[in-house]
């Protein structure tokens, strides 16, 4: 049977009728017609420095996918070297269905109902899925009001004229290629009409298929939530986007066949780029991907079965916590700069983030070839070890 109410449907509709018979002011009647969002902040550990990492908003959020994001973050910066601790933000809502003014509202409420959590030597949020510089601003307006003074180094993935760092936009995208050009190296791949498929289409996809294309890729698959497209001359990730704006998805663009996400994972290509969500290659599908390089731009896309079936296939997976970590980078280059009140170049910051990526990539493929093992075992041993080493140098008090 289903159910037809739940309690806040019942006095939503009561606070309704109950409106209409007082001819109520619409605008009165929208305070008293309360929606309610469950918000969360999980921090992990925080013996490498404060707190780090992203707010996401989507309907699925959940308590448990918040606290594996803020897992990740931990040996995230770990790996790469930044001297911060893993955090991870989310609300579970609709942001495609909410206006600028409710995501706005929501967005500071939620920053003053934990701000006493928050702070640049606490815990600094950044931007996830479907959230982005605009959220950033509110999230640092808002805790400036309540500090009552501006603190830019608050927050991460800031607009440019108000602290935000040049390439940040850019920087989970651009890692996730320098991982990509190291592994095909590796490989001996050329890069040149080296055919890549991109799962999602948002800031990292997008940027991913762009990025590789100027690499002179030919870009064969992209997706989004609502389903993909496949051209083997190749696509335009300009053009796609010009159109995602127009009609609100990837689908039905010119001279490109409709396929499904799960076509867009099984396609024949060189490298494949999950950039959305968590658990899209799983045991029932890992044996049909047919990708010779994997580079996680989402967090979590790969499950533990899937991992051992491509890593037997031969398949070059380079994990999230090392192949998406410009974006934190990045991060950590603004907090920087917003603490010594500094700007740097975009030259300087791609130069500073190729220099650590190509470091952290090379430090998880020598340890991957000592131990014999994925690149995923070998990142997570280097970062889960140089946390624990921390901690026990640390010691436990009180
Ligand atoms: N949300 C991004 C991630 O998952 C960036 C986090 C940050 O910049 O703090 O890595």
């Amino acid at each position: 049977m289903t159910q037809e109410h739940t309690a806040l449907t019942v006095a939503l509709e009561q606070l309704k009728i109950a409106a209409e018979k007082l001819q109520l002011d619409p605008g009165i009647h929208a305070i008293c017609n309360i929606g309610v969002f469950n918000g969360y902040r999980v921090q992990h550990w925080d013996v490498m420095g404060p707190f780090k990492g992203g707010l996401r908003y989507h309907p699925n959020v959940t308590l448990d996918e918040i606290t594996a994001l803020a897992m990740w973050m931990t040996w995230k910066c770990a790996v790469i070297g930044l001297p911060y601790g893993g955090a991870k933000g989310g609300i579970a809502c609709n942001p495609k269905t909410m206006s600028k003014g409710e995501l706005e509202r929501l967005t500071r409420r939620y920053v003053s109902l934990i701000f006493e959590y928050l702070g640049p030597h606490r815990d600094v949020p950044a931007p996830d899925v479907y959230t982005d510089a605009q959220t950033m601003a509110w999230i640092m307006d808002t805790y400036s009001q309540l500090k009552g003074y501006s603190v830019p180094e608050s927050v991460t993935g800031k607009p440019i004229e108000i602290g935000g760092s040049e390439g940040r936009v850019c920087a989970t995208s651009l890692g996730v290629a320098f991982c990509a050009r190291e592994a095909a190296k590796i490989l001996n791949l050329k890069l040149k009409n080296a055919t890549v498929a991109v799962q999602g289409y948002g800031n990292v996809g997008y940027n991913a298929a762009s990025i590789m294309h100027n690499m002179g890729c030919k870009i064969i698959a992209v997706s989004d939530s609502t389903g993909g497209i496949y051209c083997s001359n190749g696509i335009n990730p300009h053009d796609v986007r010009v159109h995602k704006t127009k009609t609100g998805s990837v689908i039905n663009h010119k001279d490109c066949a409709n396929i499904t996400n799960e076509e867009l994972l099984q396609t024949e290509c060189d490298i494949l780029i999950p950039a959305a969500l968590e658990n899209q290659i799983r045991k029932d599908n890992a044996d049909k991907i047919k990708a010779k390089i994997v580079a996680e731009g989402a967090n979590g896309p790969t499950t533990p079965e899937a991992d051992k079936a491509l890593y037997e296939k031969d398949v070059c997976l380079i994990p999230d916590i090392l192949a998406n970590s410009g974006g934190v980078t990045v991060s950590y280059f603004e907090w920087v700069q917003n603490l010594t009140r500094e700007h740097w170049t975009l030259e300087e910051v791609n130069r500073k983030l190729e220099t650590k990526i190509i470091k952290a990539f090379n430090d998880v493929q020598k340890l991957s070839k000592k131990e014999e093992s994925d690149m995923r075992t070998a990142a997570l041993m280097l970062g889960v070890g140089r946390v624990a080493h921390a901690l026990k140098t640390l010691g436990l008090w009180p």
